[in-house]
C-alpha cells in the first residue's frame, strides 16, 4: 500500500488521476490523503470523482472515500477490463483529464476500448480537445498504440455539455526520442465563440497577431458555432512542425478581458517557439506516464514544471522508474527515461 500526501508537490488533481493510473497499471494500492491540499478549494471535484469512478469500473478497484469534497482516498485495484465505457462529469469539467486517467491502463490492455465521455472540452487549467488530439496523441501513436478521438459537442465553462468520442487500440507502448521538433510546416489561430458576440472573436485574433506578428495573416480566423453550444469561448494557437503541433490556448470567462486572454496564450506560443524543445510546457508532464511504461526514451523541453516534478516523483514510487533531466548540447532541457 502505497500513501500519498496529495498536498506535496503541485498538490492538484493530476496526483490523484495519475496514481489511480499508476495503481491500475502496476496492481498497487494506495490511499491518498490531503487530496487537492494545494488547491484554494481543496477536496474531491465532480471532475475528480469521475476520473476516479472511470479508473474503478475499467480496473475493477474497489475505492473507499470516493466522494465530492472528500479529502482522503483508498483505491484497491483489480484487473483492467477493456469494452465500451461512457463516463459522465456532469458539470464542465475536464473530459480530457477523465482520458488521462483511464489512457495509459487501456493502452495496456488485451483488446481494444471505446469511451464516450461527457463534460467539458474547452475549459481553464486542463487541456482542451485541440491539444489531446493535434498534441498528444500523436505522439502517443508513434509509440504504437492507435488512437482517434472525436468531438461530437464542444463543452465549454460553466455549462459543460460537451462530448468526445475515443477508440483506443492497445499495443505495447515503444520507446521513442522526441529531441527535435524538424522543420515548421503550419500555424494557425483560431478564435471559437458560441453565443458570444463575434467582435470577441475579433479582438483575440487581433490582441493574438500583436505578438505573433511574424504569422501569416490568413493563419488568424474566427469560428462562429451555433450559439446553443455555449455560451462559450477559446482562443487555440496551434503550430505544426515535422514531429509535433504544439497547442496552446485561451478559455473565455467572464470578467478575462479579450485581449488579456490572447496575448497570455500567444506570448506562451511565442516562448515556444524561441526555444528549439520538442515539447511545451504542458506536453511536458503528460509524455512522463507513457514514456515510463515504455522503459525508455527521451525528449527536450521547456524549463520544468511542478507538475512534471510531481508527475515524476509519483511514477517512480509506483514503478521505480526514474528520468534523468539534462541538457542538450545546444542548450535545451531534456527529459530521459532511466529505467
Ligand atoms: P491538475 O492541475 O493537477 O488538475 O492537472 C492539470 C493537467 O492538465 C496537467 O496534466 C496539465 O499539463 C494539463 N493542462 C493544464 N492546462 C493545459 C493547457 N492549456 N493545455 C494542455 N494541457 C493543460
Amino acid at each position: 500500500m502505497i500513501t500519498i500526501d496529495g498536498s506535496e508537490g503541485e498538490g492538484g488533481g493530476q496526483m490523484l488521476r495519475y496514481s489511480a493510473a499508476l495503481s491500475l497499471i502496476t496492481g498497487e494500492p494506495f490511499t491518498i490523503t490531503n487530496i487537492r491540499g494545494g488547491r484554494k478549494k481543496p477536496g474531491m471535484m465532480r471532475q475528480h470523482v469521475t476520473s476516479l469512478e472511470a479508473a474503478a469500473l475499467i480496473g475493477g478497484a474497489k475505492a473507499n472515500g470516493l466522494a465530492i469534497g472528500s479529502s482522503e482516498l483508498t483505491f484497491r485495484p483489480g484487473a483492467i477490463t477493456p469494452g465500451e465505457f461512457t463516463f459522465s462529469v456532469g458539470t464542465a469539467g475536464a473530459t480530457a483529464l477523465v482520458l488521462q486517467t483511464v489512457l495509459c491502463p487501456l493502452l495496456l490492455a488485451e483488446a481494444p476500448s471505446r469511451l464516450v465521455i461527457e463534460g467539458g472540452t474547452h475549459g481553464m487549467a486542463a487541456p482542451p480537445f485541440e491539444f489531446v488530439e493535434r498534441t498528444f496523441l500523436p505522439i502517443i501513436e508513434r509509440m504504437g498504440p492507435k488512437v482517434s478521438i472525436k468531438l461530437e459537442r464542444p463543452g465549454f465553462f460553466p455549462r459543460g455539455g460537451g462530448r468526445i468520442i475515443v477508440d483506443i487500440a492497445p499495443a505495447p507502448l515503444r520507446a521513442i526520442e522526441c529531441m527535435h521538433r524538424g522543420a515548421a510546416k503550419s500555424v494557425s489561430a483560431k478564435a471559437i465563440v458560441a453565443g458570444v458576440p463575434s467582435d470577441v472573436a475579433d479582438r483575440e485574433l487581433v490582441a493574438a497577431r500583436k505578438v505573433l506578428s511574424d504569422w501569416p495573416e490568413d493563419a488568424f480566423a474566427p469560428e462562429q458555432l451555433p450559439a446553443d453550444q455555449g455560451p462559450g469561448n477559446a482562443l487555440i494557437l496551434a503550430a505544426e512542425f515535422e514531429h509535433v503541433t504544439e497547442v496552446m490556448s485561451g478559455i473565455g470567462k467572464m470578467g478575462l478581458p479579450a485581449e488579456k486572454l490572447a496575448k497570455t496564450a500567444a506570448k506562451r506560443m511565442a516562448g515556444y517557439l524561441t526555444s528549439d524543445a520538442f515539447a511545451g510546457p504542458y506536453l511536458q508532464d503528460q509524455l512522463l506516464l507513457p514514456f515510463a511504461l515504455a522503459k525508455g526514451g527521451a525528449f527536450t523541453t521547456v524549463k520544468i514544471s511542478e507538475h512534471t516534478r510531481t508527475a515524476m516523483d509519483l511514477i517512480e514510487r509506483f514503478t521505480g522508474i526514474g528520468f534523468r533531466i539534462g541538457e542538450t548540447p545546444d542548450g535545451t532541457i531534456s527529459i530521459e527515461t532511466a529505467a
